[in-house]
C-alpha cells in the first residue's frame, strides 16, 4: 500500500509539471497566425509512410536503419511503460498478463528491442564521442546542444539497463521459467543465479523503481530540450505540408495588388472593408504561423537539412537548421512577455535582424532540398521566403541583383525594362 500511495504521488508530481510545461509552451501558439490544414485522407497515408514507417530516415539505409530500430523499439517498450503505471496504481504484479498471448508478443519483443535500443544507443555515443560527424557541427550547435544530446542518450541507456535488469530479475524470482518469452534477458539472468532470492527481489524493486522514474524525469526534461520532438515530430509529420515541394503560398493581400495592376478596372471594385495586412511577410516569431512553430518545436537539429542545402555546402552563410532553431529560440525569448503583456509587446528585438540576417536569408536558391530531407517534415523554406518578403515589402531591403527586376515588374507589369506596349516589338521584328 505505501507503494502504492508513494507511485500515486510520484505520478500526480510528473503529471501536474508535465501538464503544466505543456499549457506554457501551448499558450505561445496563441500569438501564431492561422495556417489551414485539411485533406485528412492523405495526411494519414503520409504519417503512416513518413511517421510510422520511417520511410525518409530509411532512405540512408544503415544509420537510417538504426534511428528506425530505436523509434520501433520505442513504440513497443511505451506499452511496458503503460503495464507498470497500472501496477504502480493498483499493486498488481504484470496486470497486462491477462491480455496473454498478445502479452506474450509485447514482452518477447519489448525485450529484444531493449537489447538491440541498448547496443544502437551505444554506438551513437561513441559515434558522437570518436567520429566527427560533419553535421552535428554548425555555428548554431553551441555546446549546450552537446549537452543536451549526451544527456538524453545516456538516459535512454539507462533505461534499457533498468528495464532489462527487471527482466532478468523477474525471470530469476520465478526460476527462468519465462526464459523463451525473454530472449535477450535470459541470457544474462545467469548473472543473478548465484544471488538469495531477498536480493534478486530487492533488486527488481530498484530497477521497477528506477526505470519509471527514469521515465517520469524523462518526459519532463523532454520540453526543455530538443529532445522535445519525441512528442512533436509525429504530430508534425500529421500536420505536414502536403502541396508539391516548390510550390510557395501566395500572400492574398499582394494578390489582389497585382490582380489590379493587371487590370485596374478591379481596382474600383475593391471595397472599404479590405483592411491593410498587419505585416507582410515575417519580422518577428508573432508573425509566423502555428505549424512554422510547430516545425520548430519539432526539429531534431540532426543538421540532414543543412549537409544537403547547396548554399551552406558552397559556404554560404545559411544553414536551414539554424533558421528553425532561430524561431524556437526566439518564442522561447519573446513567448513569456507575449502571454504577460499581449501581443503587442515589442522588446526592441526582432527574428530578422537580431537572430537571422539578410545575408542568410538571400543565400537561400528555394531548392527544396533541405525540406525534402528532412525527417519530420519540417518547411524550412516557406519561413525563408516569408522572411524575404518581409524585407522586400516593408524594409525595401532587397540585394540591388534583384532591385532592377523588381522595380521593372513594378512598373513594367514584367521582369524587363521594356513598357507593356512594346512586348510584341520583338515579335513583330521576327515576322518581318
Ligand atoms: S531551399 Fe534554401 S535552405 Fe533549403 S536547401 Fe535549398 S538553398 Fe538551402
Ligand atoms: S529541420 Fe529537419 S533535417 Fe533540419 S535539423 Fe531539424 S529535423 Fe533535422
Amino acid at each position: 500500500m505505501i507503494k502504492q500511495i508513494i507511485f500515486g504521488l510520484t505520478l500526480l508530481l510528473t503529471l501536474g509539471v508535465f501538464a503544466y510545461t505543456i499549457w506554457r509552451l501551448g499558450k505561445f501558439f496563441r500569438f501564431t497566425k492561422p495556417y489551414p490544414v485539411g485533406d485528412w485522407g492523405k495526411r494519414i497515408a503520409v504519417f503512416a509512410g513518413v511517421g510510422l514507417a520511417q520511410t525518409k530516415i530509411l532512405r540512408r539505409p544503415v544509420v537510417g536503419l538504426m534511428h528506425a530500430l530505436v523509434f520501433w523499439g520505442f513504440l513497443v517498450i511505451t506499452l511496458g511503460s503503460v503495464e507498470m503505471v497500472i501496477d504502480g496504481l493498483t499493486g498488481s504484479h504484470r496486470f497486462l498478463e491477462v491480455l496473454s498471448p498478445v502479452y506474450t508478443v509485447i514482452v518477447f519483443s519489448g525485450d529484444i528491442f531493449a537489447g538491440i535500443i541498448l547496443v544502437l544507443i551505444s554506438a551513437f555515443i561513441a559515434r558522437r564521442l570518436f567520429m566527427k560527424i560533419k553535421r552535428f557541427y554548425g555555428d548554431e550547435m553551441k555546446p549546450i546542444s552537446k549537452i543536451d544530446a549526451y544527456a538524453a542518450l545516456s538516459i535512454i541507456l539507462l533505461l534499457m539497463v533498468s528495464l532489462l535488469g527487471l527482466n532478468m530479475s523477474w525471470n530469476q524470482l520465478n526460476d527462468q521459467q519465462f526464459s523463451n518469452r525473454l530472449p535477450v534477458s535470459s541470457f544474462l539472468t545467469s548473472l543473478f543465479s548465484s544471488l538469495p532470492d531477498d536480493t534478486v527481489f530487492s533488486l527488481h524493486e530498484v530497477f521497477w523503481w528506477m526505470h519509471i522514474l527514469l521515465i517520469f524525469i524523462f518526459a519532463n526534461l523532454l520540453p526543455y530540450s530538443k529532445h522535445f520532438h519525441v512528442f512533436t515530430s509525429l504530430p508534425n509529420v500529421l500536420l505536414s505540408r502536403l502541396t508539391p515541394l516548390g510550390k510557395l503560398d501566395h500572400m492574398p493581400a499582394m494578390e489582389k495588388e497585382v490582380r489590379m495592376m493587371m487590370n485596374p478596372d478591379q481596382a474600383f471594385a475593391a471595397t472599404t472593408n479590405d483592411a491593410p495586412p498587419e505585416r507582410f511577410g515575417v519580422k518577428d516569431v508573432n508573425d509566423v504561423t502555428w505549424k512554422n512553430y510547430l516545425d520548430a518545436l519539432a526539429c531534431t537539429e540532426c543538421g540532414r537539412c543543412t549537409s544537403v542545402c547547396p548554399a551552406n555546402i558552397t559556404g554560404k552563410k545559411l544553414s536551414p537548421r539554424k533558421i528553425v532553431m532561430d524561431v524556437r529560440a526566439r518564442m522561447k525569448e519573446k513567448g513569456p512577455n507575449l502571454v504577460k503583456f499581449g501581443k503587442d509587446f515589442e522588446d526592441g528585438r526582432s527574428l530578422v535582424g537580431d537572430y537571422i540576417t539578410a545575408e542568410e536569408l538571400w543565400a537561400c536558391t528555394t531548392c527544396n532540398a533541405c525540406a525534402q530531407e528532412c525527417p519530420v517534415n519540417i518547411n524550412q523554406p516557406s519561413m525563408i521566403v516569408d522572411m524575404r518578403r518581409y524585407l522586400v515589402l516593408e524594409e525595401a531591403a532587397v540585394p540591388s541583383s534583384l532591385a532592377s527586376m523588381l522595380s521593372n515588374i513594378e512598373n513594367n507589369g514584367a521582369p524587363w525594362q521594356y513598357p507593356a506596349e512594346e512586348r510584341e516589338k520583338w515579335m513583330k521584328e521576327l515576322t518581318r
